[in-house]
């Protein structure tokens, strides 16, 4: 089976994990604030804050702008569960913005009349978690300019688009944001196994997230409350465990050093693909545009049921049996069971709905290369013919 994503590890990421693994830390030692220090510059954000998952960084951040009972988040349902659970984890409540079919991202359009209406009734929320679906930014400048006035905070979940340009200049630079998450996952653009990190601007929400990374406990002789002996210190905070290992930051810092590369190889993989499926009735994704140029972590077509003649179950079947991993991104998540138990029907996000309804994601990693790729376009050919 040829899988929609897949990590490449290189003998030089093994021997920096071996490097690590020999030497005295294992967690929390010098490789996690290299690793961050890294991911900031290369951003050219001013903080980085290393934890375990996306899911943790995007909880932290939740946390550190201070969402809780009685505040909303809002984000748009073609995306992951953890965009969304980040606000359920704080007691916050959860809506949705539909999106944009054109590129998946949240829509402006439907931002603009939701937010209208949510300040008319008084209940605006409290954060937006923007999505860069698949890799290419959503429109940053013009999200910040509608949410900014309103005193609404910006959580960009970035989990699939480190390596991505945003007004020719790298995303993560939260230029447009609070706080943006990045991914590690291995099926994301670079992995550490497991691993995600928090970028901000702001001195006093690293800070925040550091404490909230570690228990809420700190050590800091100057934050010390009570006592300042050497054995001392102090929880602040209702905190976690979410820390980053040592030695999968040296599995990521070593991984960042091929980022420009890998998203080299996609965008050429990529372009491959569009050549190769012209003329078949799909419509291929859009990867590129005037102010951004994805990371592409996912190629995802949309499939033309009615000129097919077939519908997108029967050829994503078709695919799974000729042994291509083709995936579906994403169930919108208002429709999970969880989520309609806190009452979103079908028909809520249309447009959402629509777009999950004929959406198909093809195989794309670095290594992926054109021999698999040509399988992959001769069964999809196979398949709609
Ligand atoms: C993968 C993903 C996450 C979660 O990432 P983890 O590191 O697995 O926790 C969050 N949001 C989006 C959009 C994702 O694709």
């Amino acid at each position: 089976m040829i899988p929609y994503g897949q990590q490449e590890v290189t003998e030089k990421d093994v021997a920096e994990v071996v490097r690590v693994l020999r030497s005295h830390f294992l967690t929390q030692g010098p490789e996690v604030p290299r690793f961050e220090q890294a991911v900031a510059e290369y951003c050219g954000a001013a903080h980085a804050v290393a934890v375990n998952s996306a899911t943790s960084a995007l909880h932290l951040a939740c946390r550190a702008l201070g969402l809780g009972p009685g505040d909303t988040l809002w984000t748009s349902p073609i995306t992951f569960v953890a965009s969304a659970n980040c606000g359920a984890y704080c007691g916050a409540s959860v809506d949705f913005v539909d999106i944009d079919p054109a590129t998946g991202n949240i829509s402006l359009l439907a931002l603009e009349g939701k937010l209208t209406r949510a300040q008319a009734e008084g209940r605006l929320p409290k954060v937006l978690v923007v999505v860069h679906y698949a890799g290419l930014s959503a429109p940053m400048r013009e999200i910040a300019a509608l949410c900014r006035p309103l005193g609404i905070r910006i959580i960009e979940d970035a989990a699939h688009a480190i390596g991505g340009t945003y007004e020719n200049e790298p995303v993560g630079n939260c230029r447009y944001s609070d706080i943006v998450v990045f991914s590690f996952h291995p099926v994301k653009i670079i992995t550490s196994a497991e691993g995600g990190m928090a970028l901000t601007n702001n001195a006093t929400l690293a800070e925040r997230m550091r404490l909230l990374r570690s228990h809420g406990i700190t050590r800091e002789p100057q934050a010390l409350k009570y006592d300042d002996a050497p054995w001392y210190y102090e929880q602040h905070d209702l905190g976690y465990n979410y820390r980053m290992p040592d030695v999968l930051a040296a599995l990521g810092r070593s991984q960042l050093k091929r980022l420009d590369d890998y998203v080299a190889r996609r965008h050429a993989l990529a372009q491959r693909y569009d050549e190769l499926l012209a003329g078949l009735p799909l419509m291929l994704p859009t990867y590129e545009a005037p102010d951004a140029r994805s990371a592409l972590h996912l190629y995802v077509v949309q499939i033309d049921e009615e000129k097919a003649g077939k519908t997108r179950r029967e050829i994503f079947k078709a695919m799974r049996a000729a042994g291509i991993g083709v995936q579906v991104h994403y169930i919108p998540v208002h429709l999970q069971p969880f989520y309609r138990r806190l009452g979103f029907a079908p028909g809520d996000f249309p447009v959402a709905e629509a777009f999950y309804a004929r959406c198909m994601s093809l195989p794309l990693f670095p290594d992926l290369g054109e021999d698999r790729e040509d399988q992959v376009i001769s069964a999809l050919q196979g398949a709609l013919s």
